[in-house]
This record gives structure tokens, C-alpha cells and sequence, in this order.
């Protein structure tokens, strides 16, 4: 654990233009500054411009979803020029082949909005609950991908949550393309123990049951299902009581390494992030540095404890 956060770079699917690419209609850009500025140096990109790859240069003409008896359609705005083929045709072939941990969209996009899309009759907007075309078909295909819009993840919590699954899909996703041994997934599953039970006790039951089944089914069979149970659980949003519970959990397997006090010093620390008052960051610092002073081995390798690298400084909010 020791300032290793254990996992190789997530490849992170993109909107283009949120890289700082000037691939807008407009000509322009919409760098969004976190994934520039923060993640950059911890993922690899993989970057989309839907519009752009089926031929439409830029600048060029806005486009929107208007409604037709088959489903939205994506059409020029002025024009009325209709995209729809091209457009899901593009995704059917993106989205077959693609090979990411998660997937950052353009907000407000007709084409890459992951929600709140207008839908036009005429030149009347009837509803906003629509997903822009492209990006809502590779979601249907891909039900479990982290999926977030640059403006949700100015939302610290959503930031966080999101970060904490692409890493953890990119370790899975490491472990199954090396020449893994049924072992292996049975200690991925321990290393994880306390992260699916942050999520999930269910999600935890679910991949245990799974990975005690390795070396008793066919690995391919084995890794597709330890990989749907595994996303599924850490699909389930964390919450500051699932959390606590690890905590007190943790606090319980460090049991008589500690002194009376340092334990009554911790459980304070986490009374105090059970009613909001520390950020998780803050009893996480402190039974991290205990396990390590104390040679806790099964704690200190839990990936609860640094499941994204530090530098990122995700959980030093106060949830709300
Ligand atoms: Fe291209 Fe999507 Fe950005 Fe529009 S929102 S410029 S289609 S990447």
C-alpha cells in the first residue's frame, strides 16, 4: 500500500472537444480543466469525436434530435440534413470495439449528452430527458462502463465515485489479460474485500461466491462473471454508512495492535466522519498509518485504502 495505489492506467473513453481539441461545430474547444489538469497523468485517453469521424468538418452546421415515429433522429439544424444513419452506424462500430475503463462525455451534446437532451417537433423543444445518439447507444451496449458528463464531475461526490471504478476496473481489467492463475482472482477478491463492501454487501457475497468457484470452471466463463459481478457491486453508489461499517471493521482486525488510546482515537475520528464532520480522507489517513506502523498486512493491502492514486485527492470532501 505504501504510496502504491496498485493498479495500472485506466483507459478513459472521451469526448474529444473535453481535451481541449478544437472540434466543436463552433470551431471551439470545451477543455474541461479536472480531466486535463488532474487525471491526465494517471490515465490513458481515448479520445471521440463522433461528428468529426463521420465526416462532418468543423466548424460546421449545429445539429439536434427531432422526433420521428422511429425514435429521435439527428439532424442539421438548419439544414434538416439527416445524420442518423452515419451516426449509428459510427457507435454500433465504436462501441463493438470498445476497450475502456470508462467514458467521459460532453454535457449538452446531441450527439455525445449522456442526459437532459431536447427533443424538437418544428421549432418546438418538447422534452429534455433524452441521451444525445451516439452516446446513448454505446451505454445500452454497455450497461456497466462508468459513464459520467464534464459537468457531474464537478460534483466532488460523483468526481469520486467515478474515478474509484475506473481504477478498478482497469486492475480487473490487468489481471484478466495477464496470464492469471485461479489464485490470483481469489486474492483480487480479498485485496477488494473492504472496497465491495464500501458498495455492496450483496456485491461482495456475489464476487466472493464467484471467485471461489476459480479453478473449477472454464477461465473464460469464470472471468466474464467475476468481471459482471464485480462491476455490478461497485455500480451501487457508496454511501457514509456503508463506510463506516468498513471502517469499524478495519479498526476491528488492527484489534490488540493498538493501545488503548490510539484505538479510542480512531473510533473518535470515525464517529466523527459518521456525522459529517471529517472528510473520509481523515480516518483513512489514520488506519493507514497504523496498519503500516503496526505491519497489519491484510489491512495495509486492502484497496479501500488507496484505490486511486493520492495525488488526486478525492475523499478530502465532507459529504453533505
Ligand atoms: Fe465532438 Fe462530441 Fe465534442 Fe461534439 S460534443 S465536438 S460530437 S466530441
Amino acid at each position: 500500500m505504501a504510496g502504491e495505489h496498485g493498479c495500472g492506467r485506466p483507459r478513459v473513453a472521451v469526448s474529444r472537444c473535453l481535451l481541449g481539441e478544437p472540434v466543436r461545430h463552433n470551431g471551439n474547444h470545451s477543455r474541461a480543466r479536472y480531466l486535463t489538469d488532474e487525471l491526465a497523468p494517471f490515465v490513458d485517453w481515448v479520445p471521440i469525436c463522433p461528428e468529426m469521424e463521420i465526416g462532418l468538418g468543423t466548424p460546421r452546421e449545429s445539429l439536434r434530435l427531432v422526433r420521428s415515429p422511429g425514435g429521435p433522429r439527428l439532424v442539421g439544424r438548419g439544414s434538416g440534413l439527416d445524420h442518423t444513419p452515419a451516426m449509428t452506424a459510427l457507435a454500433a462500430e465504436r462501441s463493438a470495439g470498445l476497450d475502456a475503463d470508462g467514458y467521459v462525455f460532453k454535457s449538452k451534446s446531441p450527439s455525445c449528452g449522456i442526459h437532459g437532451i431536447p427533443l424538437y417537433a418544428g421549432e418546438a423543444s418538447l422534452d429534455r430527458h433524452n441521451r444525445g445518439l451516439f452516446a446513448g447507444a454505446v451505454i445500452d451496449d454497455h450497461p456497466l462502463l462508468p459513464v459520467e458528463d464534464e459537468g457531474r464531475l464537478n460534483d466532488a461526490v460523483l468526481r469520486e465515485a467515478f474515478t474509484e471504478r475506473i481504477f478498478a476496473h482497469a486492475r480487473l481489467r490487468e489481471l484478466l489479460r495477464s496470464d492469471w492463475r485461479p489464485r490470483d482472482l481469489v486474492d483480487f477478491q480479498s485485496r477488494h474485500k473492504m472496497q465491495l463492501l464500501a458498495h455492496s454487501t450483496e456485491g461482495y457475497r456475489e464476487t466472493g461466491r464467484v471467485a471461489a468457484g476459480a479453478g473449477t470452471r472454464p477461465r473464460a466463463e469464470l472471468a466474464e462473471a467475476y468481471e459482471t459481478a464485480f462491476r455490478t457491486a461497485l455500480a451501487v453508489r457508496s454511501t457514509v454508512g456503508r463506510n463506516v461499517n468498513v471502517l469499524q471493521h478495519c479498526l476491528g482486525m488492527l484489534g490488540n495492535e493498538l493501545d488503548p488510546v490510539r484505538r479510542a482515537d480512531l473510533a473518535e475520528v470515525i464517529a466523527s466522519y459518521a456525522v459529517r464532520r471529517v472528510a473520509l480522507s481523515v480516518p483513512i489517513a489514520l488506519l493507514r498509518h497504523h496498519a503500516r506502523s503496526e505491519a497489519a498486512t491484510y489491512v495495509q493491502n486492502q484497496t479501500y485504502f488507496l484505490p486511486y492514486p493520492d495525488e488526486l485527492g478525492l475523499r478530502n470532501h465532507v459529504v453533505g
